[in-house]
């Protein structure tokens, strides 16, 4: 087997591992940007039921305000009613202190109504402050383990890079001209293994002639335009 198959076998795993660590640096920012919207989900949800809850609340003071004044226009009522001058008007007082009292009851139920209303609102507040807390708490840390591990990963790229053209030297003339526009296009999937006479990128039979030329040491490049290389034991 040739020196040049040993080097394009490098070259295609220092490119996957290239590849690798360009899609994990990529991968961080968009787990983060995710952690983002929960946060923004939560945060209007708890809009949400805080608008809930202050409607209950106006709607729970209204009554109890309605209740004040059918109150007060009962102990007015009262008053005209200890002041009646005949048994008509008396009856009367009596019939409209009756019927206020009847409405007050049924207020005073809303109001008990109400009020459970906003204390069931208030715990739902109470549980969606905690869901935003939690998100918030999530995004940071997701934020803060991308940070600590770009530098790292950011070397890293560097480093590979750098064997990786060490590595492209092996390629000279057109062939280094295809291979760079292949591995623009492509990456690491720009070099494709022959299983025997098969190449694992289209899955197509190689000419007897392609084998032989590989096995010698030349660059070969398949129908689906990939640059071939023998894999270790092929
Ligand atoms: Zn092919």
């Amino acid at each position: 087997m040739s020196d040049i198959n040993a080097g394009l076998r490098h070259l295609h795993a220092l490119l996957a591992q290239l590849g690798e660590v360009q899609d994990e640096l990529a991968r961080g920012p968009r787990q983060v940007t995710a952690r983002e919207n929960l946060v923004k989900k939560a945060e209007e949800e708890l809009a949400a039921k805080r608008e809930s809850l202050k409607q209950a609340k106006a709607a729970a003071d209204r009554k109890s305000l309605d209740l004040k004044t059918n109150e007060a226009k009962i102990a007015g009522l009262q008053a005209k009613l200890n002041a009646a001058s005949s048994n008509k008007e008396f009856d009367v007082i009596k019939g409209q202190i009756e019927a206020d009292a009847v409405a007050n009851s049924v207020l005073e139920d809303e109001i008990l109504e109400s009020l459970e209303t906003v204390d069931r609102l208030q715990i739902a507040v109470g549980e969606g402050e905690q869901q935003v807390t939690q998100a918030q708490q999530e995004r940071d840390k997701r934020a803060k383990e991308v940070a600590d591990a770009k530098g790292g990963l950011e070397a890293r790229v560097g480093e590979l890079e750098g064997q990786v053209k060490e590595a492209e030297k092996i390629l000279g003339g057109d062939n280094a001209v295809k291979y760079r526009r292949l591995v623009a296009a492509y990456g690491a999937e720009a070099l494709a293994a022959v299983d025997g006479s098969i190449c694992t990128n289209c899955y197509t039979a190689i000419t007897p002639q392609m084998r032989v030329a590989l096995n010698s040491g030349k660059v070969i490049f398949c129908n689906c335009s990939r640059l071939l290389f023998v894999p270790e034991g092929g």
